[in-house]
């Protein structure tokens, strides 16, 4: 009789413990391993209604898990330029307006601010920068390189060609050529068809006409849409560590950019704009397709500061443009894959985003990271580029005990 209860009571233990391990696991926030960080350039929260008022449906605020704002400014103004903005939620500071990446006032001598893409390099993951604007752009620079203006085209390209990321596209400039691209280890690529032909473990650098922002632009391009699905589909191909991609919907700025009473024609104005948020929420929601298929893929989507002081106006019941340039408004944040990523209707400030995402993926390193600047710009990243970053006891047996939760609940599925 005493056995009987012994082996009841470890039966009992055995179906406890798995019990626990299983709810312990659920509990636990998801394991993301890929990143893919949105920014609509200029994208305020009434850019998204004037595109509904333009009749078009979208997914970007429907379909997400998650929903909040950030605080746009700049080091020296309480409205930010693209540079400035791109570099807070790149780097984790604030810089002046028209730096990219470089620490601001000479705070730091001879250091310049971690990119969080290098910082992705150093832990092995693949990274991916992909623009409707052109590659020099103010955002994809703040995703690649360091300089004191976003002016410097030609600097930009160098230390993009040098990166060592994975693919770089975007529209095309005249600061990179194919033998350039080539002599770097990327496929140069300039067209639709030399996109859709890449092969998983190819470098790319893609120089694409400009008119990737619309829905049906010329037929050698590929639209934003295109380029996110084909980006995805590289960088997630035998990526052991993971993947961080950015993706720059630029056009939502630049028209909303055009001076207001210059003989613009304003409803097509309208109708531009309402375009390019819906070429970028396209392109959204082939992201967070992805990453709901995935299971281990975190999307955050948000904008650099919004451009046009875009409001509803009561006697024609339109959203209208009230500015030609861009103003210190809040922004709207929106995550697919994490829904615990924060809060949710929290207001974030725009540096917050870079250690969100390191604590997400279990980074130890928290932003801004300072590094010495390399003696020459073009030089490759050092060798702890490929090092996987080390996991400590406890994520060891945290990861443990998450395979076991996972392998049980496939089984009751079963
Ligand atoms: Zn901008």
């Amino acid at each position: 009789m005493k056995s009987l209860k012994k082996i009841i009571c470890a039966v009992l233990s055995i179906i406890m413990l798995f019990c626990f391990f299983c709810i312990s696991s659920a509990a636990e926030e998801t394991q993301i391993r890929n990143v893919i960080f949105m920014i609509g350039d200029g994208m305020g929260y009434n850019h998204l209604r004037l595109a509904e008022q333009e009749g078009y449906t979208l997914f970007m605020e429907q379909g997400a898990d998650l929903a909040g704002w950030s605080r746009t400014r700049s080091a020296s103004s309480s409205v930010t330029d693209s540079a400035a903005g791109a570099t807070a939620l790149s780097c984790g500071i604030r810089v002046a307006n028209r730096q990219v990446c470089v620490f601001p006032d000479d705070t730091h001598p001879g250091e310049t601010p971690r990119i969080i893409t290098e910082n992705a390099a150093r832990h092995g993951m693949h990274v991916g920068i992909v623009t409707s604007d052109k590659t020099t752009g103010a955002t994809p620079a703040a995703y690649s390189a360091h300089t004191s203006s976003r002016d410097n085209e030609k600097d930009i390209s160098s230390q993009q060609l040098s990166s060592g990321f994975d693919l770089i596209w975007g529209a095309n400039t005249s600061t990179v050529t194919a033998s350039q691209a080539e002599a770097n280890g990327f496929v140069y690529v300039t067209n639709v068809s030399g996109l859709r032909a890449l092969e998983p473990g190819t470098r790319s650098f893609g120089q694409f006409p400009s008119d990737g922002w619309k829905l049906s632009p010329s037929k050698s391009t590929p639209t934003l849409e295109e380029m996110t699905r084909k980006s995805i589909e590289l960088l997630s191909a035998d990526a052991a560590n993971g993947f961080f991609l950015m993706v720059e919907g630029a056009h939502i700025d630049k028209i909303s950019d055009d001076t207001l009473n210059n003989a613009v024609d304003y409803p097509s104005k309208r109708a531009d704009t309402a375009e390019a948020v819906k070429s970028f929420d396209l392109a959204v929601q082939a992201a967070a397709e992805f990453a709901r298929a995935d299971g281990h893929t975190m999307v955050i989507v948000t904008a650099d500061h919004e451009t046009g002081d875009l409001y509803y106006e009561e006697n024609t019941m339109e959203y209208t443009f009230h500015s030609s340039g861009h103003t210190g408004k809040n922004v709207p944040v929106f995550v697919y894959g994490a829904a615990d990523l924060f809060a949710e209707d929290a207001a974030m400030d725009n540096r917050d985003f870079p250690n969100l995402i390191a604590a997400r993926l279990g980074w130890e390193e928290r932003f801004p990271v300072a590094d010495p600047v390399p003696a020459e710009p073009t030089e490759t990243p050092d060798n702890d580029t490929e090092k996987p970053a080390k996991q400590t006891l406890w994520q060891r047996i945290a990861a443990f005990f998450r395979k076991i939760g996972d392998f049980i609940r496939r089984l009751f599925r079963r």
